[in-house]
């Protein structure tokens, strides 16, 4: 709970003031208990209560609670008196009218001031989380599932706002309509109360019990719709690859099983839940049966009078909403609770690639790149991706990796970014170890081109732009021209401002290339991180990426995960890599001439 207190601190204004409105309109509700008496006797019994106050007038010891009702009494008796039955009846009512008026009034107010907070702290925690997820390695999301982060910023942040609401009623609302209906029945009828107590004490042990296991399995139900989201989201991303291989019915298979699972926990959730209502409905109607049984003896008796009686069961029925309301707030903000740990565990995750306590600032790159006798492991990896790797890359070279898949290519082009840190050896710019320069700045001086290219649902413009917004529009053509990818966007509907669709779904595969070149232009760093795209292009489409990769080379320094052999012959040198050791290295001449690895990967191209 005081976790979630935090939260609230930014609005602290608003927060009061519904808690205000909360204490008011308990205020309110409780108020209209005792007129509802007087308005009764009135009903039942004019005389009776003009009697009754001519008697207690004349006793002069009455004190505390005795004397307030006194004084109602008296003062109702008095409109009687003055204004007749019938007119006394009409403020009595008028006055019932006005007290439930402000009671919903300040609900109202309470909830009015309470929306810009619960949607307020519900944005502030996805802040959190978006920043946090940018700021989190790589290494953190390969183990952890999509569809789980997904969740985590949708449906759990929903379920803590669910719970901040409930907090600030349970806090400050339910407590006090109990405690003020309790003192009343108190007041009433001592004998009275203990008996309520123990019949709802009864009911509320039953009702406790189902909720119990509805928690149990609403957390089952939660994750289990979890990974539905996640296969979801699997098939979307790989429908081509699901079509292609005729997987429909498999992937169907898993996701029939998947839902499957879900509906049997779903429904045994669904059949507690609807118990709930009608079995409270009618443990509540048993218990009023009781009571009024119990009480009208009471007023048979001559105990209590009928008027009275029917005020305490109006008391009883004013806590039993507050009761329901506050046990079912425990629920959810226990739910929330549970959802809010699921949510921090993710803001707290250690950032384990981040500045140092001192960190060098660096401008430019003006020597070369070292990776000094590197090591790397995965985390959970069995073996190390990579073993002792020796390499330099002087500025304004071109160093080309090959090898075949899982040799570890990917994984060197991804520690020059500092996506991982080295496990062991030191990787060096200018001399220096990259983990002493800021982060942003170490960045700054790479642009990558990634083998699959990343876009982004948003305008031809904005997918170039990106990462370059301070770049004019000569600049933007100059790079676009020299990507060879000005003469298609001016081709596409609104130009430079056209949507490109989800990941860039409405162009081409040699388009998407360019432009993600384009992209790289622009930005125009120093060190060029370059992986190949695999899939291969039509002729024409390759000629005029392949054309756009050489301007974007020339003048660099570059790593490039070379896949085509025409990249791999320009490069000043080869590194040729098997499960992870360096195996060969040499221009593509000599190794043609001495390599064997090499010559037989070029023999296998060749084919
Ligand atoms: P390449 O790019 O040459 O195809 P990678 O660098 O991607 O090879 O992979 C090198 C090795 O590291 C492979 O054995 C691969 O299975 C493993 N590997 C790659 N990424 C991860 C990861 N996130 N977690 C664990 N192992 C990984």
């Amino acid at each position: 709970m005081l976790r979630l207190l935090r939260y609230y601190a930014p609005y602290k204004k608003l927060l009061v003031l519904a808690i205000l409105c909360n204490l008011l309109m308990s205020l309110f509700m409780i108020v209209s208990i005792p007129v509802l008496q007087p308005f009764l006797r009135i009903l039942f019994n004019p005389n009776e209560l003009s009697e009754e106050v001519t008697r207690s007038n004349a006793l002069t010891d009455a004190s505390g609670i005795r004397a307030i009702e006194q004084k109602l009494n008296g003062f109702f008796a008095g409109l009687i008196q003055q204004y007749g039955q019938e007119k006394a009846l009409l403020i009595v009512c008028a006055f019932l009218v006005l007290t439930f008026f402000g009671k919903n009034l300040f609900r109202y107010l309470s909830l009015y001031f309470l929306a810009p907070v619960r949607n307020g702290i519900v944005r502030d925690i996805r802040l959190k989380l978006m920043r946090k997820i940018l700021d989190l390695p790589l290494s953190y999301f390969s183990e952890k599932r999509k569809g789980d982060m997904m969740s985590r910023i949708t449906a759990d942040v929903q379920e803590v706002e669910f719970s901040i609401v409930s907090v600030v009623e349970s806090v400050a609302r339910e407590p006090i309509v109990i405690a003020g209906s309790l003192a009343f029945m108190i007041f009433v009828s001592p004998q009275l109360l203990v008996f309520v107590l123990g019949l709802m004490l009864f009911s509320g042990l039953i009702i406790g019990g189902i909720g119990r296991s509805l928690r149990r399995q609403s957390g089952e139900a939660q994750s289990r719709l979890g990974y539905i989201g996640a296969l979801i989201e699997e098939t979307l991303g790989g429908l081509r690859i699901i079509k292609g291989f005729n997987a429909e019915q498999w992937q169907q298979e898993r996701f029939s099983r998947e839902t499957a699972r879900y509906v049997r926990t779903l429904t045994g959730l669904n059949r507690r839940k609807d118990l709930a209502s009608p079995l409270s409905e009618f443990l509540g109607i048993a218990a009023v049966s009781v009571l009024l049984w119990f009480g009208a003896r009471q007023v048979f008796a001559g105990e209590m009078s009928a008027a009275t009686f029917i005020t305490f069961l109006y008391a009883f029925y004013n806590i039993i909403e507050p009761a329901k309301q506050l046990s079912s707030a425990s629920y959810s903000i226990r739910k929330g609770m549970g959802a809010l740990e699921r949510v921090e565990a993710v803001l707290h995750a250690p950032v384990s690639i981040r500045d140092g306590e001192q960190t060098l600032e660096i401008r430019d790159f003006t020597d070369k790149i070292e990776f000094r006798n590197v090591s790397f492991r995965y985390q959970n990896a069995e073996q190390p991706a990579l073993e002792n790797i020796q390499l330099v890359i002087p500025k304004g070279t071109m160093v080309a990796l090959v090898g075949a898949s899982g040799a570890g290519k990917s994984t060197i082009a991804d520690l020059l970014p500092r996506f991982y840190d080295v496990t062991e050896g030191q990787i060096w710019l200018d001399g220096k170890d990259i983990r002493q320069f800021r982060l942003h700045d170490l960045r700054a001086l790479m642009g990558i081109v990634s083998q699959d290219a990343i876009l982004f649902n948003d305008t031809v413009r904005n997918n170039i732009m990106f990462s370059s917004e301070t770049a004019s529009e000569e600049e933007l053509l100059a790079a676009a021209r020299a990507a060879n990818a000005h003469e298609f966007i001016q081709n596409l509907p609104e130009g430079y401002d056209t949507n490109i669709g989800d990941r860039g779904s409405k162009l081409s595969g040699g388009q998407r290339q360019r432009l993600t070149i384009a992209r790289a232009l622009l930005k125009n760093p120093p060190i060029l991180i370059l992986d190949e795209a695999t899939s291969a292009l039509d002729s024409e489409s390759e000629k005029l990426v392949q054309a756009a990769l050489e301007t974007l080379l020339k003048n660099r320094t570059a790593l490039v995960i070379a896949h085509r052999l025409s990249t791999v012959q320009h490069a000043d040198e080869i590194i040729v890599l098997d499960q992870g050791r360096i195996v060969e290295r040499g221009t593509h001449e000599s190794l043609m001439q001495s390599g064997k690895v090499y010559r037989k990967l070029v023999e296998l191209q060749a084919l």
